[in-house]
């Protein structure tokens, strides 16, 4: 292929062959006012602004990242023309890819034979230098990187197939071109430009619908859309506005929790955000990026910080290098996964995928004074594996632990005794753990029932007024209830598995009845480009998210394999 000779004039050619505007827009004058002044404006949103003026969002999104475009629009600065230019933003990444996918499309017809993996090798690095070329020329965008892929047909197809992913990230130097992968036949080429604010980053597939708008009030209606937001858009890049954030809580909007996350979430991606503030119950977030590294939260109640790890796990485990992050806040907490639960449960099934996560419980932390601390060290894998869990296999131990915080240790003996004369197993195999720096008072009961595929751990928090015996049988009774519905994936494991399955290499595992959080977060995959599905026996497929996993990358124009 001879993409050297390929000018700016034969390109409009294939952009009028394909039948679309993304480069022609170049409005001046008063049309150009009139733009601004719309763009401007609380009652129009960008698609609103595109339809009057009878063009595409992209090459209205193209047109705002001019530099003298988005210099106007900057200096009538307002929530609104920020919001705007954070939507526009996420659109560009699209505009790259219909301009690349048009270009290999109409080579790839002309030259269709055999491709050994050297022209495959220069096909993705032409067409990544192409890219960066038509995005110069057309203006804009001010910042971005250039991936182009190319597959060569000795791994995957006769064809040469194309997959590039255009970043907008902030400090990037240009002209590099990294990431040879010529032993797994194939090749990125990439280039960057110098870059300013905005940030962006977009995969092939779903970029074309721009941002993505969720209703936080729908399904569960609670923090966890938003968590499994923050962390599908760090893994796929799209960015998204949430409204009516916790609608279906007593006190709706971001509590300190929900904004741990979002904070955590924009600092490891570097993304951009616009509402992120206690109590509100709107929010644009803007990926970039996700950057491996050492991280500290501090959540500053006694908030949850396994809820944290929600949020940011997934996109770390899917970096290029390992990260440690240190969770401070609340570690047992009602509602919500406790710390053993995380470290015993789902993280042995994660690690079965090839990545390798670890997590210490530094202190624990309970409600109200919190204080609690975690330590996580994750380590990615560049080959994960599908994660097939439909069966227990067979019961390997049961035991009860009992930890105490500033609570009398015959609290936890008695617990210890209730629970395991109810659970059949000797006290005597009771652990009892107290707080050795405790910050303030707090009483879990946990219970772990281990088989040779899987473990559950199920639990109850201690409170004012309960006797220690409730607590021990409320646990028991869980455990039971674990123990009569023989799938292997209890209700709180299925919602919490999907959305690192898909940061991973996906999976399938059988489950009870599917809860609200459950669906909700099938909703949200989707929602994200993702595929999950559920059949009848209860058995839960989830797909890995683009580029990873044993069913390898999706590429545009390749059908997205389906659960089986
Ligand atoms: P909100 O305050 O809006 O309810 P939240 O952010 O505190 O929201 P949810 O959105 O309700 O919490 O999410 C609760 C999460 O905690 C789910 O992932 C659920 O599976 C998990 N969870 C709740 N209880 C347990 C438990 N006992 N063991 C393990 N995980 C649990």
């Amino acid at each position: 292929m001879r993409w050297e000779g390929v000018q700016r004039g034969r390109v409009r050619n294939y952009l009028a062959f394909m039948g679309t505007d993304v480069l022609p827009f170049e409005p001046s004058g008063e049309k150009a006012d009139a733009l601004i002044q719309w763009l401007g404006s609380p009652d129009v949103t960008l698609r609103d602004v595109a339809e009057m003026h009878e063009v595409s969002v992209e090459a209205l999104a193209l047109w705002m990242a001019r530099p003298e475009v988005a210099g106007r629009l900057r200096r009538i600065e307002s929530a609104v023309t920020r919001r705007t230019r954070l939507i526009a933003a996420n659109y560009l990444p699209a505009v790259a890819n219909m301009l690349h996918a048009m270009i290999i499309n109409h080579e790839s017809r002309e030259h269709s034979s055999e491709q050994p993996r050297e022209s495959a090798r220069e096909t993705a690095k032409s067409a990544a230098a192409l890219l960066m070329r038509l995005a110069k020329e057309a203006g804009g965008p001010e910042e971005c990187e250039v991936v182009a892929e190319a597959r060569s047909p000795e791994v995957r197809s006769p064809e040469v197939r194309v997959v590039e992913r255009l970043m907008l990230a902030p400090g990037e130097t240009s002209g590099e071109r990294i990431g040879a992968g010529a032993e797994s036949g194939s090749e990125r080429g990439v280039l960057r430009l110098p870059v300013g604010r905005m940030s962006a980053r977009g995969t092939t597939r779903g970029l074309e619908k721009g941002m993505i708008t969720i209703d936080g009030s729908q399904g569960e209606g609670g923090g966890q859309i938003l968590r499994s937001a923050l962390a599908l858009s760090m893994l796929t890049g799209k960015g998204f506005c949430i409204e009516k954030i916790r609608a279906g809580r007593a006190k709706p909007g971001l509590m300190r929790q929900h904004l741990t996350c979002v904070l955590a979430a924009a600092r490891i991606c570097g993304g951009s955000v616009e509402g992120a503030a206690i109590g509100s119950r709107e929010l644009t977030f803007a990926p970039g990026p996700v950057c491996a590294g050492d991280y500290h939260f501090p959540i500053g109640t006694a908030g949850s910080t396994t809820m944290v790890l929600q949020a940011i796990l997934p996109a770390l485990l899917a970096a290029d290098s390992p990260s440690t992050i240190v969770v401070e806040g609340g570690t047992h907490n009602g509602m919500a996964p406790p710390f053993e639960f995380f470290e015993r449960v789902l993280v042995p099934l994660i690690n079965r995928t090839g990545a390798r996560v670890t997590a210490r419980l530094e202190r624990p932390g309970f409600y109200p004074a919190g204080g609690g601390k975690i330590v996580v060290e994750v380590s990615p894998t560049r080959t994960p594996r599908e994660l097939v869990l439909l069966e227990r296999g067979d019961e390997v131990a049961r035991g009860v632990k009992v930890l105490v915080s500033k609570i009398p240790r015959h609290v936890g003996e008695r617990e210890v005794r209730r629970a395991s004369a109810r659970l059949g197993v000797s006290p005597e195999s009771g652990i009892i753990e107290e707080a050795t720096s405790p910050v303030g008072p707090g009483n879990v009961v946990l219970v772990e029932l281990s088989f040779a595929e899987v473990t559950e751990v199920v639990s109850s928090l201690g409170e004012v007024g309960k006797s220690a015996e409730r607590v021990a049988d409320e646990a028991t009774e869980e455990a039971r209830a674990y123990l009569a519905h023989g799938a292997p994936v209890g209700e709180h494991l299925a919602d919490q598995l999907m959305v690192p399955l898909a940061a991973l290499g996906g999976g399938r595992y059988r489950t009870t009845t599917l809860t609200p959080h459950s669906t909700t977060n099938m909703e949200t995959i989707v929602a994200f480009g993702g595929v999950v599905a559920c059949d009848a026996a209860g058995v839960v497929s989830v797909g890995a998210l683009a580029g990873r996993g044993e069913s390898g990358p999706w590429p545009m124009g390749n059908p997205r394999p389906q659960p089986r």
